[in-house]
């Protein structure tokens, strides 16, 4: 057998400590040590408080031998559900749980990458710039620990997220922005026996309104979705309240928001013609990722994907990370692949080759940033 790489046995600890959303205590404290260890001052924000967490976010630097603006690497401590008392197992090179939780990969493959790419940087003794590695609580379910991060702690202009469900190499450049609508259409009520013709449905209004409307695809940068709808309270009365909800996203902002305004004002014009109204609660979720090619972040990152051996490959994706938040908060971040494949899922999974690459694209990635 061949020497067991170390970025494994890191793996495996962190993903047998357990850490769900808001409960990252433990886990926060195993990486605090580990930082520590290699010489890392760190800092705890105070997001934990501001989202009822047992810790906030984990800032650390390590002070650098070289010239070059500071790198920071983020990756996020939290997982999702069932993910507590993880079993993994180890067959034929691939890493599974046993079936009855998640495996927790995403996005342990991040944090083990970050404290191993860092770790050959520190023993080999390379050229490396102040190095700033940012750990974030509850990033599933809305990226609330990067939402409310302090980010006055970090000086760093550029970012990597170690947290795309891609194969390794893989730079996601563009995600788009997101926001969360609710339309709640208020009709009135009356008996669908008795006196139908007293009352006015919501769900006929919504009806009207959705076919003058654009949804799905708006076009090559906008999606428009309505995935939940709920109304009505017994088969013989007319709907008073109908509610949908859904979310618009788009790779541009200005689009984003126009579309939103189209389905209010569809729904609004749609209700008073009808006599009805309507009540929207439109939340902005994050803004987008949206890097060109020759972005120098960009570049950064394809270059130390080829100094591992890999080919860089752009994507799109259209779900959002903690690099969505970073960008809004005016640092340029791009997510890279870590090979997970299945994640939220009891089938999720991860090769040790695909573990120790991105281990070995962490470390390019801070060979490359000192020869910035
Ligand atoms: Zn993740």
């Amino acid at each position: 057998m061949s020497e067991r790489p170390r970025i494994l046995d890191t793996f495996l600890t962190l993903v047998t400590t357990d850490s769900q959303t808001r409960k990252e205590g433990r886990m926060a404290d195993l990486l605090q040590e580990r930082l520590e260890a290699m010489g890392f001052t760190v800092q705890r924000d105070d997001a934990g408080e501001r989202i009822g967490g047992e810790t906030g976010n984990l800032i650390a630097k390590l002070k650098g031998n070289s010239e070059g603006p500071p790198l920071c690497l983020c990756a996020h401590m939290d997982r999702v559900s069932p993910g507590t008392g993880i079993k993994p197992q180890i067959r034929d090179g691939v890493i599974t749980s046993d079936g009855t939780t998640i495996l927790g990969a995403d996005d342990a493959a991040g944090l083990a990458a970050i404290l191993e790419g860092v770790q050959r940087a520190i023993e080999q003794g390379v050229k490396r710039p102040d190095i700033e590695v940012v750990f974030t609580i509850a990033e599933e379910g809305g990226l609330n620990g990067s939402k409310n991060m302090d980010f006055s702690l970090i000086e760093a202009r550029e970012a990597f997220i170690i947290d795309s469900s891609t194969p390794v190499g893989t730079i996601i450049n563009k995600a788009p922005a997101q926001t969360k609508v609710t339309y709640r259409v208020i009709g009135k009520a009356a008996h669908g026996g008795v006196e139908p013709e007293k009352g006015i449905s919501a769900l006929v209004v919504a009806a009207h309104a959705l076919t003058r409307m654009k949804l799905g695809r708006i076009d090559e940068e906008t999606t428009a979705n309505l995935g939940l709808a709920q109304g009505g309270s017994a088969t013989n009365i007319v709907m008073e309240t109908f509610e949908m909800r859904g979310d618009v996203r788009s790779l541009v902002t200005e689009k984003m928001e126009a579309q939103v305004q189209h389905m209010t004002e569809v729904f609004e014009r749609t209700a008073a013609e009808f006599g009805a109204r309507v009540e929207a609660d439109i939340q902005f979720a994050y803004g987008p990722v949206n890097l060109k090619p020759d972005d120098p972040v960009v570049q950064r990152a394809a270059a130390a994907i080829r100094r591992a051996g890999l080919e860089p490959e752009l994507r799109a994706t259209g779900g959002g990370s903690d690099a969505n938040i970073f960008n809004s908060r005016g640092i340029t971040a791009c997510n890279l692949g870590t090979g997970y494949r299945g994640a939220h899922s009891l089938q999720e999974s991860i090769e040790i080759a695909a573990l120790e690459r991105i281990g070995d694209v962490v470390f390019a990635l801070i060979v490359e940033s000192a020869s910035a």
